[in-house]
């Protein structure tokens, strides 16, 4: 069988990433933190196998910021890109920015999380299931 395999990179081309397995359930979240990593309404995640992420190029520019006592988001030092993030209570897994792929991913968006805090101007447009929060696995 053959495994999956993604290639996905940052804006700047800088830091260049493969995954060696298969990307999981893809969430839209709302929560505030990842509308400020993002800048956008949402931010768009799936969780990757910590081990199936390889960084082939930029090492120096892989940023992590300590988003919460448990969380870090990595992202690009020289054009900002968010690339996953890692949270404590998960250390098997990666959660991966999927906008930032650059094989095209056949999967679509199975729902959106932390709807109770989307923005004021943001209007959910589809019938995906809406969470408050993170529902509970
Ligand atoms: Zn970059
Ligand atoms: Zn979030």
């Amino acid at each position: 069988m053959q495994e999956n395999f993604y290639t996905g990179s940052c804006l700047c081309g800088g830091i260049q990433y493969e995954i060696h397995g298969d990307i999981g359930e893809i969430v839209q979240c709302h929560c505030q933190r990842c509308r400020k990593a993002n800048g956008a309404a949402y931010a768009v995640n799936a969780p990757i196998r910590k081990a199936d992420f390889k960084l082939i190029q930029g090492e120096h520019l892989f940023k992590k910021f300590q988003s919460t006592e448990t969380t870090q988001r990595c992202f690009c030092g020289a054009c900002g890109s968010p690339i996953i993030s890692i949270k404590a209570e998960t250390p098997d897994f990666y959660r991966l920015r999927i906008g930032t792929l650059d094989t095209p991913l056949a999967q679509k968006p199975a729902m959106h999380i932390f709807a109770a805090s989307k923005a004021e101007w943001d209007d959910i447009c589809d019938h995906l299931p809406q969470y408050a929060e993170r529902p509970s696995a």
